[in-house]
């Protein structure tokens, strides 16, 4: 018999290539799936991202002001109350669809404002 420590060895690495074979086939699958269901799949992210949109809006549109009361879901801005480097741009998760991150941070961090009197508050910072 060879050295067991050797043997040992080689037995792991025989597991790791096993691992890095099944790796490659999952991903060869899934980019044939891809290929084969591009176009459906492509529709129903659209059509996901288009209902989340549209249930984002729904709620924003429950929203006022807190400083004058305006409603409108065009014009409600998200406010952080306090600056800190942890804070995420709102707008940039609704961008990105990340809506739940989204709304954790508005739920921890924010108050809704209309966009007027947002900028008028940030100009009197600056004042
Ligand atoms: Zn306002």
């Amino acid at each position: 018999m060879g050295n067991p420590r050797k043997e040992k060895l080689l037995k792991i690495i025989q597991e790791a290539r096993t691992l890095v074979e099944i790796t490659e086939r999952k991903r060869e699958y899934q980019r044939m799936w891809y290929k084969k269901n591009a176009e459906v799949h492509k529709a129903r992210t659209r059509a996901n991202r288009k209902r989340r949109h549209k249930e984002w809006m729904t709620w924003k549109a429950t929203l006022s002001c807190t400083e004058c009361g305006f409603s409108h879901p065009a014009a409600i801005d998200f406010h952080h109350i306090k600056k800190d480097p942890s804070n995420r741009a709102v707008n940039q998760l609704v961008k990105d669809g990340r809506y739940s991150a989204a709304t954790e941070e508005i739920e921890k961090k924010c108050i809704p404002l209309c966009s007027n009197c947002h900028r008028i508050l940030h100009w009197k910072e600056i004042k």
